[in-house]
Parts: C-alpha cells; sequence; structure tokens
C-alpha cells in the first residue's frame, strides 16, 4: 500500500514538473494596430497599458497631422498580415494587415514587458531602456542573444519592445520612428538614408510637448553647447543626436509647417549636405548662435 501511494505520489510529482516545463511563455491580446503579447502571463494593469499604448501612437501620427492606421478590409496572407502561435487556443493568431494614407501596412507586434530587467532579460541586452522600436522586421543580428520565444512571436515582424515603466514620451518617441519609417515608405524615400540627428530629431521633437519643462531647458542648452564648437556634418555620433536633432526638427517644423517639414525629408534622404546648407545658418541664429560655423 506504502509502496503504491510512493508510485503515485511520484507520477504527480512528474506530471508537476512537467506542466511547469510547459509553463506558457506568452500570452497575446488584441491591440488596435497589431498584436501585444505578454510574457508569462496578462498583468493586471494590461488594458491600462494598452490604452496607454494607443495614445501614445495618435500623439506621434497626430503630431504630424495623421490618423493611425486602421485594420484594411482586404483578404491576407502570409505576407501582409501577422500569424503567430496562440498558446491559448493552441492554434494560429491572426493579425490582418492594416491600411494607411493610401497602402497597405504591416501591423505592429509589441512586446510588452513587466519591467526593464525581464526585457533586457528577454532580449539578451543590457543595452535597452525604456522602449524600442524595429524599424524592419527583428532579425537575430541585432539582438542575437534574445530568448527563443521572442524569436518565435516576433521574429519577421514589425515590433515595439517596451517595459510597462516607459514615460509616455519614450511611447511617444519609439511611435514617432513607425511614423517617419511609415510616412518615408508611402513616399518612395528610403528612411535610413536619414541622417541620424534629422531620424532622432523628429522623434525628439514629436514628443516634446509631454516633455518636463526643465529637460527641455537642458536640451536647448546641450544643442546651444554642441553648436559652439561644432557644426552639422554626415552624422552625429552618441547622443548628441538627440538634444542638436530637436533642436534642428523643431526649428524646421516651426519655420516650415509638418507638412513642410516633411516635404523636405526627400532632400534629406538624397542630399544632406545641401540641406545643412540650407538650413544650418538660420538653426544657429535661432539658438543664439553665431550662423557661420566654427573654424
Ligand atoms: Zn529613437
Amino acid at each position: 500500500m506504502i509502496r503504491t501511494i510512493a508510485i503515485i505520489c511520484a507520477a504527480v510529482v512528474l506530471i508537476g514538473f512537467s506542466a511547469a516545463a510547459q509553463t506558457v511563455p506568452y500570452v497575446l491580446s488584441p491591440w488596435q494596430c497589431g498584436v501585444i503579447v505578454w510574457p508569462n502571463e496578462v498583468p493586471d494593469y494590461a488594458d491600462h497599458f494598452a490604452q496607454r499604448l494607443t495614445e501614445a501612437a495618435e500623439a506621434a501620427f497626430g503630431f504630424w497631422g495623421y490618423p493611425l492606421p486602421t485594420t484594411a478590409d482586404k483578404p491576407y496572407n502570409e505576407s501582409n498580415c501577422v500569424l503567430i502561435f496562440d498558446p491559448a487556443t493552441q492554434a494560429e493568431y491572426v493579425v490582418p494587415p492594416l491600411k494607411w494614407n493610401g497602402s497597405e501596412v504591416l501591423p505592429v507586434v509589441v512586446l510588452a514587458f513587466s519591467s526593464e530587467a525581464a526585457m533586457r532579460a528577454a532580449m539578451g541586452s543590457t543595452a535597452l531602456h525604456g522602449a524600442f522600436w524595429f524599424s524592419g522586421p527583428m532579425n537575430r543580428l541585432s539582438f542575437p542573444q534574445a530568448q527563443p520565444w521572442v524569436w518565435d512571436v516576433g521574429g519577421g515582424y514589425r515590433n515595439m519592445v517596451c517595459a510597462s515603466s516607459a514615460s509616455n514620451a519614450t511611447l511617444i518617441h519609439e511611435w514617432a520612428h513607425w511614423f517617419t519609417y511609415q510616412w518615408g515608405y508611402s513616399e518612395a524615400i528610403a528612411p535610413h538614408d536619414l541622417p541620424d540627428y534629422i531620424i532622432e530629431g523628429i522623434a525628439e521633437a514629436t514628443c516634446a510637448f509631454v516633455e518636463d519643462p526643465n529637460d527641455a531647458v537642458y536640451g536647448r542648452l546641450q544643442a546651444y553647447s554642441w553648436g559652439l564648437n561644432k557644426c552639422l556634418e554626415g552624422s552625429i555620433q552618441g547622443v548628441m543626436q538627440y538634444p542638436v536633432g530637436e533642436s534642428l526638427v523643431s526649428h524646421l517644423v516651426e519655420t516650415l509647417g509638418t507638412d513642410g517639414f516633411l516635404g523636405t525629408l526627400s532632400d534629406w534622404s538624397t542630399q544632406a549636405w545641401f540641406m545643412v546648407d540650407c538650413y544650418q545658418p538660420e538653426w544657429r541664429i535661432s539658438l543664439g548662435l553665431p550662423a557661420s560655423c566654427p573654424e
């Protein structure tokens, strides 16, 4: 009898271990422009965070005068929709294509982590903070140490990777990257050819309205200090591309308007040197710097 009980106990323990080994690695829930992937389980703040994601995306697109992409009412296939295995139903979860500005748009797979530490552990990167936008499909070269399930759900798709602690400014910044790339594609502009200070400048200028006023003053001072000794060139290495880019893009939006500035992106992608010659003196004057570059 005792032996029988021992065998039953062992069987229960084994079943327990096997269930633990098959712990669901993620849960999917619908989102306005795609799907949200919650690692492990749906958190109690899920609805609130999904709402924050939507409002941040609306703010990013809205800054430039555009609505968010909406679901396209058309047939879908593997090339224009998102197909993810859903552990809850043991079936494929389908997100149909989106439409925006007259063209078809791929939905976004949002990986929403509970914390930055959880995000860094899953992505295998110590350099991630707040949120990260993948302008192209996620590939193993950028995050070779990411956990296998990350590739299962995100590989090949357009992704937003974020922690629930990300500020509204951070979320708007990342969605502004989505807007930049989407707008570029729709206008036959290669967004990767834009100078880094234009790409980050657009993102920073877009989220500036939720910025702490002290940070705004500090950013302007950083741009001013940078301009005392330097001039715009092909690219700006390191963190100064953020405040300098924000200062330049904000100046151009103020003088050209949002549509006028977007209209210059084609030239920024193909002849940045010419654009720098055109706009640098005025921008330097707006910062209180001499129009001409330092020797
Ligand atoms: Zn950025």
